[in-house]
């Protein structure tokens, strides 16, 4: 049995970890600031005598001995990423190095949690592992994708000054149960409109793309990442190269729900991506063989099978 800490872990893809690490038979710590998850996305965990729910911001330090660290702790969507840019800067930037300095002492391995956004709005496509990518570092998005690059930067820094054996993923859309119906990322803003027959709200003309990811599949990944040989720390992509328009995301969403909500277009964000798809050779050959397994269809009738639940309660 190993002794896990997972940061972010009561957020949307941390509780999926939860329950996986946790039905390995590992002690799991999950620890969290509530600032985007919620006590409900773990509370069926909390009967586990191997589960343990720590109220904690990662800008403070830590202390337990463990491991393993899963360093997630961090707001995902735009929305809430911009909120308090200094202090999503604060969580990516030191956060990691409270996380590496535990990483550190303990010995432990750590996998950091970082970014397809590191690409930037890519001039590469798809995005290899290798392209350094096209970041505005003044813009509305920098607080994040240059937080989640000064966090790679730490964790390759730890590796060569201190030997701290790091594992870096950088994760491309990933969509599913548990995800925050208000945190306005495009899978659940769809699926939420769709299903109170609100408008569905198209950023720009909806021709830029994304490749989505069902998170079952980023745990899959994530598991086999950590399990790799010390000497590979990454970075890896983890995504599924399929690629959709926002148009035919909306389609698609409007065809499984049997919605009768019309599409509406808004302004673009500022800086956002205009196409974005993984190159997942490397975690094909590094994590046994690795890729995704769940086709969009299917990963969005049990995403909204969950939306349903949770807008009936
Ligand atoms: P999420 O917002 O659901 O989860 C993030 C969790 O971190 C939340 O539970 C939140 O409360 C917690 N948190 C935020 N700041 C914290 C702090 N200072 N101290 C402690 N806890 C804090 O988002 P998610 O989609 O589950 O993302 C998890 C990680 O994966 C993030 O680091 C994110 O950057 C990364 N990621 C996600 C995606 C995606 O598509 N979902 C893509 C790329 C990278
Ligand atoms: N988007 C949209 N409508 C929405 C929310 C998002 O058209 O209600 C677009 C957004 O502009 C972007 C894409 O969907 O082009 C993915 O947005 P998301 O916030 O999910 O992720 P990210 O931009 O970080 O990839």
């Amino acid at each position: 049995m190993k002794r896990i800490l997972i940061t972010g872990g009561a957020g949307f893809i941390g509780s999926h970890l939860c329950e996986r690490l946790l039905d390995e038979g590992n002690d799991v710590i999950c620890l969290d600031n509530y600032f985007t998850g919620s006590k409900d996305n773990v509370r069926h965990l909390l009967d586990n005598r191997n589960f343990e729910l720590v109220r904690h911001d990662v800008i403070t330090p830590y202390y337990a001995e463990v491991d393993e660290i899963y360093n997630l702790a961090c707001p995902a969507s735009p929305v809430h990423y911009q909120y308090n840019p200094i202090k999503t800067l604060k969580t990516s930037v030191v956060g990691a190095m409270n996380m590496l300095g535990l990483a550190k002492r303990t010995g432990a391995k750590i996998l950091q949690a970082s970014t397809s956004e590191v690409y930037g709005d890519p001039s590469v496509h798809p995005q290899v592992e290798s392209y350094w990518g096209n970041v505005n570092p003044i813009g509305v998005r920098s607080c994040y994708d240059e937080g989640k690059r000064c966090a790679e930067t730490l964790c390759m820094d730890y590796r060569r000054q201190n030997g701290v054996r790091v594992k870096i993923i950088r994760i491309f859309n990933t969509y599913g149960p548990n995800m925050n119906s208000a945190d306005g990322r495009v899978v659940s803003n769809f699926i939420v409109q769709a299903l109170k027959g609100d408008d569905i709200t198209i950023y720009g003309d909806g021709s830029q793309t994304r490749s989505f990811q069902y998170v079952d599949d980023l745990v899959e990944g994530m598991c086999r990442m950590m399990a790799t040989d010390d000497d590979f720390s990454g970075p890896v992509n983890l995504g599924n190269p399929h690629e959709f328009t926002m148009l035919e995301l909306a389609s698609e969403i409007l065809d499984l729900t049997g919605s009768s909500s019309k599409l509406v277009f808004r302004p673009l964000p500022s800086d956002d991506p205009k196409q974005r798809r993984p190159d997942i050779s490397l975690a094909h050959e590094k994590l046994n063989g690795w890729e995704p397994t769940v086709q969009l269809r299917d990963g969005l009738r049990r995403t909204i099978a969950y939306f349903e639940e949770l807008l009936q309660r």
